[in-house]
């Protein structure tokens, strides 16, 4: 299989050839950088994890050369940093016993240009050999340019599709910006109680982002254990962990859909939410 970008990565962690390891894929991660798979796409990673049936396969678009860094890493050049950045998702993708693990190896710049095809391309290629049930990539009101360019690659992606080879669902995932403020009949829930042990490894292996002053670790897991206990302001917790999803899945229906307006729509809905409350108590 060969990509735009000759040096794209590849790591089947059990060493089936890639083609192979796509295709028993049933969930599948498009992600900006390396880590966001693991603060984002956990539920699947977790959903899938020694499951015979179930393969998890992750993506990663960008070339991790922007990183900041400090501490240990503070004097790496930008080609180091690189290397680095590959070799934690690659230990990700041992821990989390992904099916395969790909890095495109994009410059960011290139992936926040609306016109570029490479990245539609790379990831359109993914999809028709890989089949997703279910595709997780980042919300369409994420604060960070280069994940919202990344979630409208994906869904170019998927529209390129036959409607017949299209996922069944796809989710916009939390990582700049949370979900909270959607309205509760917009959020995918999806459960993360368990394996909790597991959850923090996947988040523990990026000691470049960690170690660079940012606990993304720490503040993942809070935000899971946060979103369990505020779901719901009536009632015991249900979950011990939450993240929550926009269903981006209209957008892969209809590929004449605007994308701008159904994220804007959401906003809408919330915007109606606040103002509701206000004619009832205020
Ligand atoms: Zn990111």
């Amino acid at each position: 299989m060969r990509f735009t970008m000759d040096s794209a990565d590849v790591f089947v962690p059990d060493g089936l050839p890639l083609e192979q390891a796509l295709a028993r894929t049933t969930h599948l991660a498009i992600a900006a950088h390396q880590d966001d798979i693991e603060i984002m796409a956990a539920a699947p990673v977790i959903e899938c994890y020694q499951k015979p049936d179930k393969w998890f396969t992750g993506v990663v678009v960008t070339d991790g050369r922007g990183s900041p860094r400090d501490g240990l890493y503070k004097d790496y050049s930008d080609e180091e940093m690189r290397v680095v950045r590959f070799k934690e998702q690659r230990k990700a993708a041992f821990v989390g016993d992904y099916a395969a693990q790909v890095i495109l190896d994009f410059p960011s710049k290139v992936v926040k240009d609306g016109a570029s095809r490479g990245p539609v391309d790379d990831l359109a290629a993914i999809l028709r050999l890989s089949r997703p049930k279910f595709v997780f990539t980042h919300n369409l009101a994420d604060k960070h340019d280069t994940h919202v360019a990344t979630a409208l690659k994906a869904i170019a992606a998927i529209r390129s599709l036959p409607a017949a080879e299209r996922p069944q669902k796809v989710y916009g995932c939390e990582v700049w910006r949370d979900l909270d403020w959607m309205v509760d009949e917009d959020k995918t829930p999806f459960d993360l109680s368990q394996h909790e042990s597991l959850q923090a490894a996947l988040l523990g292996v990026y000691d470049s982002q960690i170690a660079g002053g940012k606990r993304y670790d720490l503040a993942s897991l809070g935000r899971r254990r946060a979103n369990a206990t505020y779901f719901a302001s009536h009632g015991v917790d249900e979950t011990l962990g939450l993240t929550y999803a926009m269903d981006l899945t209209p957008l892969a229906l209809d590929p004449q859909r605007d994308v701008l307006d159904f994220v804007l729509e959401h906003i809408q809905r919330f915007a109606q939410d606040v103002a509701d409350r206000f004619k009832r108590v205020g």
